[in-house]
């Protein structure tokens, strides 16, 4: 796979980038195994410096890193600037909070003294997703680099010039050659990295597909790995919500970076009482958006990533309504230069339908009415998914319950304020494992040693 520059507001190729030849990859790797002997040992503090650094340089600089993005996949300029200054306070504090997450934990053993020391385990490979290309990279580098562990990179072949610019970032920063490195490497070189003795770990974000590929090539390896997939997060309305409130959620949880957000609300679960007035909402507030150039402040819904994205979405769409299912309002591309889609709501969505258990990755939201809440967790928990998952209702503390019987890994309560650096992100069943962001996501690799001290004669 070629590493491409298109911008998918115009169609037009902007930049392409060859890949590493096999030596140049070895060389990489060597860089970076020699960097991790001299990083592992220097303090939380002199790493801090350096990312903290990288932090202020996002933040100086975030029109510059934003358009970029902008260019590459299409996101609207105003989400894009917030995604680099939340890229920005992901490395701050890291920088700031690393030390006291890692201190050596006490134990209590009945004889003695023992503690769990926390150390870096060595150079950490990463897989990345292009759909938030600099808050997913954030997202590892701020704990394992703060954890003393050294990153090789690997990002989506469709932002090669935002992965580059967030390697220049740290050198900028004043890191040394080879703390992060971006590798612009194919599938089978990315598979050669995994073997490599001098990996220690891997970590994914992306889809189901890639998670079982990679994770089956780390576990072969015994290597430790993170796996952050796909997601058809629920989005459960009662009886009692606040509606206005709701539709605003559901508009942004579904149209948010145009609908390319894994812990999106995807399935729209709604109490009867409730269902028609939603609806009749939804759709009204979808359909007032309007396709525009993503670099535009006014633009309201700017394009999907590629066209390959868009030709997907269409055609899981056409499958849809194959099977039975009625498309509500949109279903088609829009007419226009650029790989865009019109918000889209379908309906009558019968368990035989492959849409019933498919992620749709763009404005495409699935209606379902439902009898009362038992019903509707009964639905949010029928996927192969559990990543996410919101609930709407005035009754905070009926909200709380059902939270608790959504099998997911994270679950909203009247928001879907998905993300923040000091709370843990990540799902279960097909959603992956393990977690990343808050003190959860800094431990993923780094060995916890346990050390006891008792003056003991041996058992003879
Ligand atoms: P994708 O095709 O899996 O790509 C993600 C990354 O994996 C890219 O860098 C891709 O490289 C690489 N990749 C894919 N297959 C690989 C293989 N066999 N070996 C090595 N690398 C491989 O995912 P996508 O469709 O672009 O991204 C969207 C998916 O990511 C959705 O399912 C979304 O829900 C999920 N996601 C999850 C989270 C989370 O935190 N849970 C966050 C964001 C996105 P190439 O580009 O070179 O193919």
């Amino acid at each position: 796979m070629a590493y491409e520059s298109v911008n998918p507001a115009t169609g037009k190729l902007v930049r392409a980038f060859d890949e590493l030849t096999d030596q140049s990859l070895e060389e990489k790797l060597a860089i970076a195994a020699k960097c991790y002997s001299t990083w592992k040992v220097k303090t939380f503090a002199e790493r801090a410096i350096i990312i903290t650094k990288a932090a202020e340089i996002l933040h100086v600089k975030a029109d510059e890193f934003a358009e970029i993005m902008t260019l590459e996949m299409g996101k609207r300029i105003e989400e894009a600037r917030g995604e680099v200054e939340f890229s920005s306070g992901i490395l701050t504090y890291y920088a700031a909070n690393a030390e006291r997450f890692l201190a050596p934990a006490e134990l209590n053993p009945s004889i003695g003294e023992a503690y769990m020391e926390s150390s870096p385990i060595g150079v950490v490979f990463c897989v990345e997703p292009w759909n938030f290309p600099y808050y997913q990279l954030a997202r590892v580098a701020g704990p394992q680099l703060m954890a003393g562990n050294v990153l090789v990179v690997k990002h989506a072949a469709c932002v090669p010039q935002c992965a580059i610019a967030f390697e220049k970032l740290f050198l900028d920063a004043g890191a040394p050659v080879g703390l992060y490195t971006n590798l612009l490497i194919s599938h089978g070189q990315s598979d050669i990295v995994i073997d490599d003795p001098r990996i220690k770990g891997v970590a994914l974000t992306g889809s189901v597909a890639a998670g079982r590929s990679i994770a089956a090539r780390a576990g072969r390896n015994l290597k430790p790995s993170s796996m952050e997939l796909g997601g058809s997060d629920a989005f459960i309305v009662l009886e009692d919500a606040e509606i206005e409130h709701a539709i605003k959620w559901a508009v942004w949880g579904r149209m948010y970076n145009t609908g390319q957000t894994c812990c999106a609300a995807k399935r729209f679960i709604v109490v009867e009482k409730v269902a028609d007035e939603f609806l009749e909402r939804f759709a009204a507030a979808l359909s007032a958006l309007k396709a525009g150039d993503p670099t535009d402040e006014k633009t309201t819904m700017g394009p999907l990533s590629s066209e390959a994205a868009l030709l997907q979405l269409l055609d899981q769409v056409k499958q849809a309504a194959s099977h039975g299912a009625k498309v509500l309002i949109g279903g088609k591309r829009v007419v226009r230069p650029g790989s865009y889609m019109e918000p889209t709501i379908l309906i009558d969505i019968e368990p035989s339908n492959p849409a019933f258990r498919d992620e749709f990755f763009g404005p495409v939201a699935l209606f379902f009415r439902v009898k009362d809440e038992d019903a509707a967790i009964a639905l949010a928990n029928d996927s192969d998914f559990g990543l996410g998952g919101s609930v709407f209702t005035k009754d905070v503390a009926r909200g709380k319950l059902v939270a608790s019987r959504v099998e997911t890994g994270m679950m909203f309560v009247n928001n879907l304020s998905w993300s923040d650096a000091e709370l843990p992100f990540g799902g279960v069943k097909d959603s992956g494992y393990g977690r990343e962001l808050g003190d959860m996501g800094i431990q993923q690799f780094v060995n916890k040693k346990l050390v006891r001290t008792a003056v003991l004669e041996a058992p003879l």
